[in-house]
């Protein structure tokens, strides 16, 4: 589906209508399957620093399909956070085309992209982003909340599953950086999101505490079916990923072409 406003219509209608060349020999990404829960297409971004234009991503092809787990390295101001901030609606590519859940995000009103990031998306950041004036319990509902589907009992089950049911009532400045992490996990899943984004998530955390929340993430997407990009440089978390990419210069590349140890990844990972 593609939102102008308030209508829609399907992706299938945009092809029919011809403007989808994405399939030409050597750029192209796989053929788009039922199972793409993000599909990035020849997507480009360029941010403005003083006189010149930095290239953040440069024409990313990128498919996530349902259930895997994707690992993205790739040297500090490469263009990872911006790959995320993009595949999430929070951010507006340039150029090229970004479809999650279905929903072709060009020409969405911010209240659309809202809905689609509440009822597609969920994220993880490196600095939590939990709301600081809310609970446990207030900040995992919000997702729900804010898309009229909140659920009590969903929430209870997932800060059991999180393992901090008896923290619900405390304020996130109560809690420790592994437990505020967890918060953030639950609240990423709480309203079945077709796929997690995480940006650093354990790059706040000491290792044994980082350890426990990658698990934790890893085990609850995995369980859920939902798939998962993490950004990263633990080297636990690539080893866990189905597949790796490298973000070099605002490109992406797949880690199999190059050697461990370099580009961030970190060696004996792979
Ligand atoms: P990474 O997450 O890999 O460190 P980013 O995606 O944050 O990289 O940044 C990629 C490039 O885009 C960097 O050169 C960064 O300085 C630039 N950049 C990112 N966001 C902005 C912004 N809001 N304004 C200007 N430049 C930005
Ligand atoms: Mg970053």
């Amino acid at each position: 589906m593609v939102c102008a406003g308030e209508r829609w219509c399907t992706t299938q209608d945009m092809r029919a209508g011809g403007d989808d060349d994405r399939h030409r020999a050597g750029s192209s990404p796989p053929p788009r399957s039922d199972d793409t829960v993000v599909e990035l297409a020849g997507v480009s971004k360029r941010y403005r620093q003083g006189d010149s234009d930095v290239v953040a991503l440069d024409a990313v092809d990128l498919h996530v399909r349902r259930g895997e787990v994707v690992g993205v390295v790739g040297r500090s101001g490469s263009g990872k956070s911006t790959l995320l901030h993009v595949a999430g609606g929070l951010d507006r590519p340039d150029s090229g085309r970004v479809v999650v859940g279905g929903v072709d995000l060009a020409g969405c009103s911010l209240r659309m992209l809202a809905r689609v990031r509440r009822r597609h998306i969920g994220f993880v950041f490196q600095f939590f982003q939990l709301v600081p004036g809310l609970t446990v319990r207030e900040n995992v509902s919000l997702p729900l909340s804010l898309d009229g589907r909140a659920d009590p009992a969903r929430v209870d089950r997932i800060l059991d599953q999180v393992g901090l049911r008896a923290q619900a009532r405390r304020l996130p400045s109560e809690l420790s950086g592994g437990q505020v992490q967890r918060v953030a996990v639950a609240r990423a899943l709480a309203a079945g999101p077709d796929v997690v984004l995480a940006d650093e998530p354990t790059g706040n955390l000491d290792s044994a505490t980082a350890a426990t929340v990658l698990d934790l993430l890893a085990d609850q997407v995995r369980s859920a079916g939902t798939a998962l990009v993490i950004v990263t440089h633990d080297p636990a978390a690539v080893a866990r990923a189905d597949r790796v990419l490298i973000v070099r210069d605002g490109r992406l590349h797949a880690a199999s072409d190059t050697p461990p140890g370099r580009e961030g990844i970190p060696a004996g990972t792979l």
